[in-house]
């Protein structure tokens, strides 16, 4: 059974074979794109090879690129614990070709390795096309001999990529792999779609045309290719599970998990170690890639995932900080092909134990309040705006770490009101500086404020506010 690492190796070198320049990933930290959170797909950093206004010394290209989805545009933070495909760390295999080779060779690469040196089944294998792209879906039919009910027309933005609102932008193929009639969900295009049942596993984007002014589109004279196949779902499918926690570097970091908190990996708080074996990949990439946790931006996003995995760890039971002790573990599956792992791990480690020690007693105090406070709801009540910005403000927990807290009971958060409760703050930290007379001062306090967040300015009107967040 080939090993995550051994698929990782295999893919590269079939596109290296294929006359690919390996090229390492780039950063989590987008270099050149401030308005990109975090790198959240293999293309990205060839952002300026596509467009033209950069060149490489290669026209063919293969990446195992690291990739956060947890804020943005991509955003699959909600989905982690809870469905079998989806992390908000990953990593996303890719080939790309600039300007050189075009939708026949990028199918038939696709569909031999998979086909003929994976030796998945094409039985199992569906692929789905932009409605108006015959083009492709005559390809499908010739290159891989799949009949017309499993090529799958599809007239959504899904199957139709654009880098922005100008620029390249071009059709998709998806391929997805049936993992059997036993698993809920539906074939792409159906109602059931988001099931585990078909998952994606590579997306083909032709970039064909050049879209500027928006709306008005040109064929590119010489078009591209961008790619992306999930690592880990492929690795599930080749190490025969439906599942990508059931991998073989997922298994580790669960069992990871388990044994820190004593809990069965399999038991009643199997959501939380998959959890907590997720965000530990992205807080330790992140973290190896210069982000820390902060108030604001990608530090907060990454303080809201570590904040998460020991909400978790906590209702496990764990009285000590834990979840720097998982760190060696993943050096150990990934450190290897990803050696910024291993120079970091001192740093990773001291990130998490500090974070975790300042939010513990927090944590416990605010989750105290909320069970208090859910007691006194009825069933599907929501919980009030004011409560959640109580424990946003007092205890540090972001509102995704309340909704999170609340999944699996008949509650939900106010989120209106929450904000609500936020604006009013704003309002009355301005009302209470009002009169002053010393505008100057006051207009950098309030950036200030609106720049690092409530807590750590508005000490003064909460008599308990969090120790240092
Ligand atoms: P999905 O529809 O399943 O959310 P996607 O269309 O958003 O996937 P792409 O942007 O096409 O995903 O990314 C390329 C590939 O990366 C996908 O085909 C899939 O194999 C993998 N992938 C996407 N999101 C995730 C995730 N959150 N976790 C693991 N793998 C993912
Ligand atoms: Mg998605
Ligand atoms: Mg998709
Ligand atoms: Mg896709």
């Amino acid at each position: 059974m080939p090993t995550t690492n051994d698929i990782r190796a295999a893919f590269l070198d079939y596109f290296a074979a294929n006359g690919h320049q390996i090229v390492p990933s780039s950063s989590l930290v987008p270099r050149n794109d401030p308005t990109l959170l975090f790198t959240n797909a293999g293309m990205v950093q060839f952002k300026n090879v596509f467009t033209g206004q950069e060149t490489r010394p290669y026209s063919r290209a293969t990446t195992a690129q690291k990739v956060v989805r947890a804020g943005g545009k991509h955003n699959d933070l909600d989905n982690v614990g809870y469905t079998a495909r989806h992390h908000t760390f990953f990593e996303m295999m890719g080939n790309f070709s600039f300007g050189d080779y075009f939708k026949a060779e990028a199918i038939e690469f696709a569909w031999t390795l998979i086909t003929r040196d994976f030796g998945l089944k094409p039985e199992r294998l569906l692929a789905t096309v932009y409605a108006e792209d015959e083009e492709a879906a005559g390809l499908w039919r010739k290159i891989t001999g799949l009949s017309d009910d499993r090529i799958i027309r599809i007239a959504t933005a899904d199957n139709f990529w654009r880098m922005g609102d100008t620029g390249p932008c071009g059709p998709c193929s998806e391929i997805f792999y049936d993992h059997g009639p036993d698993v809920p969900g539906g074939p792409p295009g159906s109602p059931d779609e988001d099931g585990d049942r078909f998952v994606e596993i590579w997306n083909l984007v032709f970039m064909q045309f050049f879209e500027d002014p928006p709306g008005v589109r040109a064929p590119l004279p010489r078009p591209s290719i961008d790619t992306g196949m999930g690592l880990e779902r492929f690795a599930a499918i080749l190490q025969g599970k439906r599942d990508n926690y059931d991998t073989d570097t997922m298994r580790a970091l669960i069992l990871a998990s388990a044994d820190a908190t004593g809990q069965d990996p399999d038991g009643p708080f199997r959501a939380s170690h998959r959890v907590v074996a997720d965000h530990l990949r992205s807080t330790s990439f992140l973290i190896a890639d210069g982000v820390l946790p902060s108030k604001d931006g990608r530090g907060y996003v990454l303080r809201r995932i570590m904040r998460r995995a020991m909400r978790h760890l906590h209702m496990m039971g764990t009285k000590e900080t834990v979840f720097h002790k998982l760190v060696p573990t993943l050096v150990r599956q990934m450190g290897a092909a990803y050696p910024e792992l291993v120079q970091a791990e001192g740093l990773i480690r001291e990130t998490m134990r500090g974070e975790e020690e300042r939010f513990k007693a927090m944590l416990e105090r605010g989750l105290a309040l909320l069970e208090d406070e859910t007691g006194r709801l009825g069933d599907g009540q929501p919980l009030p705006g004011d409560v959640a910005f109580k424990l946003y403000d007092t205890f540090g927990f972001p509102l995704d770490l309340t909704q999170d807290a609340l999944r699996g009971t008949s509650h939900a958060v106010d989120v209106e009101g929450f904000d609500r409760a936020m604006q009013m703050q704003r309002a009355r930290a301005r009302a209470a500086w009002a009169g002053s007379g010393d505008t100057a001062t006051e207009t950098v306090w309030f950036e200030a404020r609106d720049t690092f967040g409530a807590t750590e300015f508005l000490g003064y009107t909460t008599e308990q506010t969090e120790a240092e967040i």
